[in-house]
């Protein structure tokens, strides 16, 4: 656990991933770390300085704790409207995440609006999806301070989850950065000072990628052959979670920017060789 900029940093280690974090400021929880680390974050979290709990999505390492939470400290968690059918179910997600992360058990959280208010602070409560479709970052003007979720993580991605989308993170990457960010806190890489900086470094990464696929596919190749080029390494992770995480994601994500452009094509010449 470490201090920065009055925001507490919960540090918490991962044998799978590596370092995942939960934060306090003002009052505020953010994300809580997940349900096999009960027995270090109990006793913290019984005494710990919060009124309220924000999550950034549902995923379980940043969830796990909620249903503790819930039945301990009785303050009110909130999450993106589009993440709470999925909390208030018991754990649905795959075996090898239950047995990384542990089980998260179903609770009951609150929508997020525009805005939410810490004990003194108001939050600008930004959508971003592209990691998780009920993504959500937390932005304080006056300071620049960014929650940014698992929207930065690293720098340069080499696998995602299926349910991930490159373009969309390029996007939700390209809105953050119209807001005059500072200091970032990451779910994974803690406290960054500068934040705008490594997103911005981020969003270049995954703009030449983006790039490179689109080359790639207008030449003609097929998206496994475009990721045995660009990725020919293996991640440990990929056999693990039985291709649940995988580079082959990255690619599919950006060719179907250019199927559906296809697409729109191929109804066009269809609907005019008729006359
Ligand atoms: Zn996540």
């Amino acid at each position: 656990m470490y201090e920065r900029e009055g925001v507490t940093c919960v540090e918490m280690r991962n044998s799978l991933v590596g370092k995942v974090y939960a934060f306090i400021i003002d009052g505020m929880l953010v994300d809580t770390g997940p349900s096999n680390l009960e027995e270090d974050l109990a006793p913290f979290y019984e005494n710990a300085s919060f009124d309220r709990v924000v999550l950034t999505h549902h995923h379980e390492d940043h969830t796990g704790m909620a249903p503790w939470i819930m039945e301990n400290r009785r303050v009110p968690i909130y999450i993106h409207p589009l993440g709470i059918g999925r909390c208030s179910q018991d754990s649905p997600y795959p075996a090898y995440r239950k047995k990384t992360w542990g089980l998260r058990n179903a609770f009951s959280a609150l929508p997020l609006n525009e805005t939410i208010r810490s004990k003194t602070k108001q939050w600008e409560v930004i959508h971003t999806p592209g990691h998780a479709d009920d993504h959500i970052a937390l932005f304080d003007s006056e300071t620049g301070t960014l929650f940014s979720g698992d929207l930065f993580v690293s720098r340069r991605t080499k696998v995602i989850i299926t349910s991930e989308s490159v373009p969309q993170i390029m996007t939700s990457i390209r809105n953050i950065l119209t807001y005059d960010v500072g200091s970032m806190f990451c779910c994974h890489a803690g406290y960054v000072s500068d934040g705008k900086a490594k997103l911005t470094q981020k969003l270049e990464y995954l703009e030449d990628l983006f790039a490179e696929v689109e080359k790639l596919y207008r030449r003609g190749m097929s998206p496994n052959e475009i990721d045995q080029k660009l990725f020919p390494k293996e991640y440990p992770i990929s056999p693990i979670s039985e291709g649940e995480w995988d580079s082959i994601h990255i690619v599919t994500s950006i060719v179907k920017e250019f199927k559906v452009e296809s697409e729109h094509h191929s109804l066009h010449s269809s609907k005019w060789d008729k006359y």
